[in-house]
């Protein structure tokens, strides 16, 4: 019986015999302390209903903690070179499904129905490759999947900025973004000296579970990202400011624009980090009514 990748003897010999070098460029970064790996796979409470997305399986280290206790697991990778390596360490489990692939051009609603038939609970784990953590966010979170839970490894601002409340400085639009969809919990904090390499910054696990259903919705969920987007465009501006960037400054918009902050009873001075997601909702369908 050979003992878990994830053990730190055990993945410098793989990195060995393989001749990997490690690339940056991709935040490889192996998880080589079991015990967090366990950990990762409690928090997402894997069951053996449970089918999994990972993404950057690496050498394999959390793929096999996941394949023991998932139904499946299947694992994007885009480094051509970690292909043949995953085939062998990870040759035990037949529930694996390896795909080397850019995980930010895949479409996972595809690639969920070709790999993964008949699935019923799907979740996303995985300890993410930093350099992109927040377009991989922002693609799973506007992914048109109903995923039970995404359980990620991220650096820790990041993980804050998830949790965070408004009025915070890490309140922003990736905050508001994973909230319409998800409830962000910190869950735990990772030392990097759990890692080979270890990274420069520290690391954070989140859990993300289906939120409560809001009580109103946007009028188009486009328009709500896109005044998310715009009213964060400039932290230091005023809404005022930064709506006028987003609709223009034509006399007749203004005109509309003031009479939808009455409408909300909200003041020109105000920053968007004071509004929270229903009134980021709220104002997207008060300037649709005017037509805006
Ligand atoms: N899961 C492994 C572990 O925990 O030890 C490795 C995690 S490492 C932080 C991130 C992994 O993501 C690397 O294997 C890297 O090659 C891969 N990766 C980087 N960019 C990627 C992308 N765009 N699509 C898929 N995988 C990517």
């Amino acid at each position: 019986d050979r003992p878990d990748i994830a053990n730190p003897v055990r993945t410098r010999a793989i990195m060995n015999t393989y001749g990997i070098a490690v690339k940056k460029s991709l935040g490889q970064n192996f998880l080589s302390d079991v015990n967090i790996l366990h950990n990762i796979v409690s928090a997402a409470d894997i069951t053996d209903d449970d089918d999994v997305i990972e993404v950057g399986p690496g050498i394999g280290a959390l793929t096999e903690q996941l394949a023991r206790s998932a139904k499946r697991v299947l694992a994007f990778e885009i480094d051509q070179n970690l292909i043949p390596v995953l085939a062998e360490t990870l040759a035990p489990y037949k529930n694996v499904n390896i795909v080397n692939a850019d995980i930010l051009k895949v479409d996972l609603a595809n690639e969920i129905a070709e790999h993964l038939p008949d699935a019923e609970t799907v979740k996303v784990v995985a300890n993410l490759p930093y350099y992109i953590t927040t377009p991989i966010l922002m693609g799973l979170v506007s992914a048109p999947i109903d995923f039970a839970a995404i359980v990620v490894m991220m650096q820790k601002e990041v993980a804050e900025r998830l949790s965070a409340e408004p009025g915070t400085k890490a309140y922003g639009a990736l905050t508001l973004a994973v909230q319409y969809k998800m409830q962000a919990r910190l869950a735990f904090t990772v030392s990097r000296t759990a890692f080979i390499p270890q990274p420069n910054v520290d690391s954070a696990i989140v859990t993300l579970t289906p939120r409560e259903p809001l009580i109103e919705k946007p009028f188009s969920d486009d328009a709500l990202f896109r005044l998310i987007r715009g009213c964060f465009a400039h932290r230091r501006k005023s809404l005022w400011n930064n709506l006028q960037s987003i609709f223009g400054k034509a006399p007749a918009t203004k005109v509309e624009l003031q009479a939808s902050l009455d409408e909300m009873e909200l003041a020109q001075s105000i920053r968007a980090e004071r509004l929270s997601l229903e009134g980021f909702i709220a104002l997207t369908n008060v300037l649709h009514t005017h037509n805006l």
